[in-house]
């Protein structure tokens, strides 16, 4: 039984299976994103389909339909808003940097919360915020660890490997083709290489950016504003997201030019469009090079080249040899080892599960987590069902008077030496009522009913509350007897009592195995035939400690 589904941000290993999920499997519960992610998945996801089922020929899969339906059912939230979905479960959103709209969700369920990162940056990039969260002290913290062991001064190094590897290209003419998708990476590296170009003195040589992108981007980034960093905010009231000094828009005839040129294109995994396009007439030089994402989905001409083919099939009629050199981009968006602690330490959580990454660095880093923080740590395998105790708090009402009985006047604490206190370990005797709030008349049937409310009562303030009279409880057993032998009758009134309600001196009464009941009377009598026996009852009564309700100052 799932009660709601949370997308944390658009990439497809996150949201890749929503509509299959929804109009396939039948899913009909609520689903939240935020607002950027449901205006960007159903793009990624109908590309998603277009390579699946127009260009590797899967047949058992969503339609372009079906992602509209799935879209409709997506309830969109706000950063720092919450959401109640049902009678008690809460979700609340916080930035995660890493791409526009990611968020990190909270989910509150009574008094149990847990955190689910999603994947997320603690360092602020070049066009997104850090991420940001609260001291939530969640019972559970679900992390991603991507970079579990990777320390963070090596994404500078590796801008520098892939600044190095562009600049290298074009200084010996060759030309640069950089597939991306029109959101996330792409607004980056567009203002890592301007920045480069700038310091480096490269201006005679052209960067551009296919069209797609830029009318894309500039929408969603202008809709979306809010979830950038503080420097877009400032700077793209004056001009906008792409109005860079080097780069500049793409033409499709600037592709024959001859001399080196850098381009952005779209999209991301070379299976279709401009960066395809152009692929095809740069890949028989060993000049030029190809900067992939990291990641390209299985049987796009992207994932071919990555994995080494020298000659791949662009469409059934077209097969073209690949020349030009092969490069992937390796690094992301993600929190590193330090991003991880950083967090840890942020939220403060009785948990840490750990998700999404290597098992190995995993190990390390619960090892880690575990001697630094001192809280339990788990890395769970994909399936693998985890238990983690808990303590759950239930709030009960208790009255003044009950209170002010308990309470002791601390002699030790400064600097009020005066103050009342109630010890932790103060053992109360009263009882517990469970009342069932009544719901409002005039409500109707579809309004949950309110939450029983739990209470402690004094013994006496229970009788009028509750209408519940001192009363007798009185237990009974019947022995058969063979002999009425002053021994055996004596044993037998041993065996037939609950050894617990003795005690030692079984005439008196008073306080026995911390209960509050007193042993008021034993009876002994014969019983009828056929069965001749003993019958022995005795009962005990609630034991009412002298009552002084007073106010404390
Ligand atoms: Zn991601």
């Amino acid at each position: 039984m799932i009660d709601a589904v949370i997308i944390s941000h658009f990439h497809l290993d996150h949201c890749g299976s929503l509509p299959y999920f929804t109009e396939m499997c039948g899913y009909n519960g609520p689903v939240v994103m935020t607002y950027p992610t449901k205006a960007v998945c159903p793009i990624l996801l109908e590309d998603y389909r277009k390579i699946t089922v127009e260009r590797k020929g899967e047949t058992n899969f969503f339609t372009s339909q079906m992602i509209k339906e799935c879209m409709k059912k997506v309830i969109a939230v706000n950063v720092h808003q919450t959401l109640k979905l049902g009678e008690d479960i809460e979700v609340t959103a916080y930035y995660a940097g890493h791409v526009l709209g990611a968020a990190m969700f909270q989910v509150k369920v009574g008094s149990f919360s847990c955190l689910y990162t999603g994947d997320y940056n603690m360092t602020p990039d070049r066009h997104l915020g850090a991420a940001q969260i609260d001291k939530l002290k969640v019972d559970l913290l679900i992390t991603e660890t991507t970079y579990a062991t990777t320390i963070r001064d090596s994404k500078r190094l590796r801008e520098r490997e892939f600044l190095n590897k562009v600049h290298k290209t074009v200084e010996r003419g060759g030309k640069v083709l950089i597939p991306v998708f029109a959101l996330g990476r792409a607004q980056e590296l567009c203002i890592l290489i301007e920045t480069y170009w700038e310091r480096m003195n490269l201006g005679h040589v052209p960067v551009y950016f296919s069209a797609g992108l830029v009318e894309k981007a500039n929408l969603y980034y202008k809709l979306f504003i809010n979830w950038t960093n503080q420097k877009i905010k400032e700077t793209f009231v004056k001009h906008n997201m792409f109005d860079f000094k080097h780069i500049k828009p793409f033409e499709r005839a600037y592709a024959d030019k001859a001399g080196p040129m850098v381009l952005f294109a779209t999209p991301g995994m070379l299976h279709a469009g401009m960066s395809l396009e152009v692929f095809k007439k740069w890949c028989d030089s060993e000049l030029n090079m190809c900067i992939l994402p990291g990641y390209c989905v299985a049987g796009t001409v992207g994932n071919k080249i990555l994995s080494g083919s020298k000659r791949v099939e662009i469409d059934k009629k077209t097969q073209v040899d690949v020349k030009l050199q092969v490069r992937s981009l390796s690094f992301s968006a993600h929190a590193d080892a330090k991003g991880i602690m950083q967090l840890i330490q942020q939220c403060e959580p009785k948990n840490v599960m750990l998700v999404h990454g290597e098992k190995g660095k995993m190990q390390f880093l619960k090892e880690r987590i575990k001697t630094e923080f001192g809280i339990p740590c788990f890395d769970p395998a994909n399936g693998e069902v985890l238990t983690i105790n808990l303590t759950p708090s239930i709030p009960i009402d208790i009255s003044r008077s009950l209170i002010d009985q308990h309470l002791y006047i601390d002699t030790h604490s400064e600097p009020e030496p005066k103050r009342l206190k109630l010890h932790h370990t103060t053992q109360i005797d009263a009882l517990l009522v469970m009342e069932e709030t009544s719901p409002a008349s005039s409500s109707s049937s579809s309004t949950p009913p309110p939450p029983p409310t739990i209470r402690l009562l004094h013994p006496k303030e229970a009788e009028s509350t509750i209408k519940l009279p001192e009363h007798e409880l009185r237990f009974e057993v019947e022995r058969p007897m063979v002999l009425m032998d002053t021994e055996e009758f004596w044993l037998a009134l041993a065996n037939a009592i609950p050894q617990s309600h003795l005690s030692k001196d079984s005439q008196d009464s008073g306080y026995a195995n911390n209960t509050i009941f007193q042993r008021k009377s034993i009876r002994i009598e014969p019983t009828s035939s056929p069965t001749r026996g003993l019958r022995v009852s005795w009962s005990f009564q609630v034991c009412i400690p002298p009552f002084f309700p007073q106010s404390v100052q």
